[in-house]
């Protein structure tokens, strides 16, 4: 109970209007609300102590009041220029984010959770099993600490990192609305990618939120599907395009279907042809992942010919479709090769 009474939560996540409540429940003017405001999230001060801007008694009264910052663990930059972030949270726990940058735009890819328990089986993070859930402050943190590094503003935010979404709803929703409102990145800029949890597409749609949803299918049948994605045993892939459909009449959003494109596995033209058939006149776009390599299964990257012609076929078919480049490979930042277990070794390194 004593504990309980002194954790004070931190401020990160809080919006103007709460910001300016808080300053008042400490007996200074509503205006310092504004004030704070603009040193979390734009001048992403660490500490409230930093605030110059305060009146220094205040100031030393609040050294103990956490904005909810991780401290940056190791920082490790591909030769593409993606940087890879491990951050330690509060409770000593390392998570991964990632900074993208290409010429127009930063693209930050965040974690949701410390691990993951989908267990797909090409995804290096789901090895490692699942510890919890991201707090909002931890997730929003990550593109603040990508934005300050990178001292350029951050123009996209993926939801791609460690762990599942949409497993942890609520704090990922409070994430998302402070990254739009507080950070200020639009939230078609904003992507949430899952790998199809029952019943939360749904709960998502009501939202009605104008970001990008975006579906891992990953294969053109749920049999070799539920041997790739383990949860989809549990989600027949009927059932999963149906709530797609329904995001799409709630929302008016198109959705993105990813596809890791597994060589021999499921990137021949049958499995083309078979996509087809699940997605004719259905709102989509498909992101074909070539695969990345994680040591602990023997799958190869697909042949350059086999993915040029998995795409003609989709296109040939009027399905809009696209090969995501992959990016910080050699660091082991790519898609699915976050991890924390390889910290130990790079922290040394
Ligand atoms: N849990 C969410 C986010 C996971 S990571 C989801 O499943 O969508 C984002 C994407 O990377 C997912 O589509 C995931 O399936 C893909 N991915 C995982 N491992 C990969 C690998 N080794 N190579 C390429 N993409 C991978």
């Amino acid at each position: 109970m004593t504990t309980q009474a002194k954790t004070i939560p931190p401020l990160l996540g809080a919006s103007k209007a709460q910001l300016k409540d808080w300053v008042e429940s400490q007996q200074q003017p509503a205006y310092r609300g504004q004030q704070l405001h603009q040193w979390i999230y734009q001048k992403g001060v660490r500490s409230l102590t930093e605030i110059t801007v305060f009146p220094k008694a205040w100031r030393s009264e609040l050294s103990d009041t956490p904005i909810g910052r991780s401290a940056i663990h190791l920082r490790s930059e591909a030769r593409d220029g993606t940087v890879k972030y491990l951050l330690r949270l509060e409770d000593g726990q390392i998570i991964e984010a990632v900074g993208i940058p290409t010429q127009k735009r930063l693209t930050v890819c965040v974690s949701s959770q410390v691990g993951c328990a989908m267990a797909c089986n090409f995804c290096a993070t789901g090895k490692g099993g699942f510890t919890r859930n991201l707090a909002s402050h931890e997730i929003i943190d990550q593109v603040l600490t990508v934005q300050e590094d990178f001292g350029q503003r951050v123009s996209n935010v993926v939801f791609m990192g460690m762990g599942e979404p949409l497993s942890n709803l609520e704090n990922v929703l409070s994430a998302v609305q402070s990254i739009n409102t507080d950070i200020g990145i639009g939230q078609r800029s904003i992507t949430v990618s899952t790998v199809g949890i029952p019943g939360q597409i749904r709960k998502l749609a009501k939202e009605k939120l104008q970001i990008t949803l975006a579906v891992s299918l990953h294969a053109s049948n749920q049999k070799l599907r539920s041997q790739l994605v383990p949860t989809a045993q549990g989600y027949q892939l009927e059932a999963l395009l149906k709530d797609c459909r329904i995001y799409v009449e709630i929302t008016g959003r198109r959705v993105t279907f990813e596809y890791i494109l597994l060589s021999g596995v499921n990137d021949q033209p049958e499995h083309a042809e078979e996509l087809v058939q699940h997605l004719r006149g259905f709102q989509s776009h498909v992101n074909l992942i070539p695969y990345n390599p994680i040591s602990e299964v023997d799958y190869q990257r697909p042949k350059g010919e086999d993915m040029q012609r998995f795409l003609k076929i989709l296109e040939e078919h009027h399905i809009t479709a696209s090969v995501r480049r992959s990016r910080g490979l050699d660091r082991d930042a790519a898609c699915g090769q976050l991890r924390a277990s390889q910290i130990q070794t790079e922290a040394v390194s």
